[in-house]
């Protein structure tokens, strides 16, 4: 009996022991695992609570920066390979400036159609949808009148002659870029061309967003010369934060815009490139309708769902003005709009859907448009 409870305990101790072993090996097995989640956790908690990384470069004329946030905040570099060759890309066969261009090709054809790219064939496509929407306010063929004024180009600036402006006038014209089959297109006057300047940067911007979404990016901002897309978020929780600038003084806000989700901002104003002559300020964006730069307007900046589409917009908005631009912009559903009129102190006039996403610096006046 003796050595069956002997027996018996050794067996109760020894079964216990071996059960020990294989516990305290599988506790093992999962206190290390806890301990990595653990960390992986606070890892990314803590770099998805960091601000985000930003890189910037020149091309297409201006200054390109994209910013990786939340979970994306380590992947700077991977994002900054991706959209500079895509920018470069783009540039190649949208730059107005390099005769070898796409674009530039465009206007030396002898009058038939050239086939173009599918890059390019949906730049002049949506172009000419745009021109068509804003009843002419964006004209993507104002290339001519543009070289006559030679706005923030020349060094020595003269007001043309109404004999040009009138001649010049004659060549531009969105009705005449004529689409055909298979990504092709011609001009129907002579001397016409097509430039990309109010648009080219948004869609790049898209283009490059889509890319970057491609590749598994979900928390970042793209910004091509002042065309932004923002999707997710700068640090955890929070959504990205844009300026508008103050056109009357230098360094200033006029607000914040707070953007996600896919958001695009895009902004035209008269203070960046312009002349003055005579007391009288001349911008770079011109009024398809009388040949003339736009007077009345220092800015406009619309919010959006493409870049594109904010790009071309807020060109529209700057000739159109306050109340035409309210009308226009009210066939663009979920786009809103900031207006700045030419004129101190400065009142802000934004769209009714615009008050979600704008907050005014202190002491800044803003009217809410009463159009829908
Ligand atoms: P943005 O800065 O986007 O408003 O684009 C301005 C540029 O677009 C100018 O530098 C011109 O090259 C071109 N542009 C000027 N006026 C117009 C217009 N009414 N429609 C389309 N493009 C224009
Ligand atoms: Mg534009």
């Amino acid at each position: 009996m003796k050595s069956m409870n002997k027996a018996l305990a050794a067996s109760v101790t020894r079964r216990p022991d071996r059960n020990r072993a294989q516990n305290q090996f599988g506790v093992e097995v999962i206190t290390i695992t806890v301990r990595i989640m653990i960390t992986i956790a606070l890892l990314t908690c803590c770099s998805c609570s960091r601000g985000p990384q930003e890189r910037a470069w020149f091309v297409m004329g201006t200054y390109a920066s994209v910013s990786t946030g939340g979970c994306d905040r380590g992947r700077i570099d991977e994002a900054e390979k991706l959209a500079a060759a895509e920018f470069r890309r783009l540039e190649e066969m949208w730059s107005h400036y390099s005769d070898s261009s796409e674009v530039s090709r465009l206007g030396k054809g002898e009058g038939g159609y050239v086939s173009v790219s599918p890059d390019t064939f949906e730049l002049l496509s949506l172009s000419v949808q745009m021109a068509q929407r804003t009843e002419g306010c964006f004209d993507p063929t104002v290339g001519p009148l543009v070289d006559l004024w030679g706005i923030g180009r020349q060094k020595e600036f003269a007001v043309p002659a109404d004999s040009e402006i009138e001649r010049v006038s004659a060549l531009c014209g969105w009705r005449g870029i004529e689409l055909g089959e298979g990504s092709s297109v011609r001009f129907a006057v002579k001397g016409m061309s097509f430039d990309p300047g109010a648009i080219g940067k948004g869609l790049a911007v898209d283009k490059c967003s889509d890319l970057l979404r491609k590749a598994g990016f979900s928390d970042f901002m793209i910004n091509l010369g002042g065309n932004m897309r923002c999707f997710g978020s700068a640090r955890r929780g929070r959504s990205w934060r844009v300026g508008v600038r103050d056109p009357f003084r230098r360094g200033e806000i006029l607000g914040v815009l707070e953007l996600s989700g896919g958001m695009a901002v895009a902004t035209s104003g008269n203070y960046e490139r312009f002349v003055e002559k005579d007391g009288r300020r001349y911008a770079h964006i011109l009024n398809p309708v009388n040949g003339r730069p736009v007077e009345g307007m220092a800015g406009v900046t619309v919010a959006g769902a493409s870049a594109a589409e904010a790009d071309a917009l807020s060109t529209a908005l700057f000739v159109a003005g306050l109340e035409g631009g309210m009308r226009i912009l009210s066939g663009f559903a979920g786009a809103e709009a900031i207006f700045i009129p030419d004129q101190t102190p400065v009142q802000l006039c934004i769209s009714k859907g615009m008050a979600g996403y704008f907050t005014p610096s202190e002491g800044v006046a803003v009217r809410v448009s009463e159009v829908d």
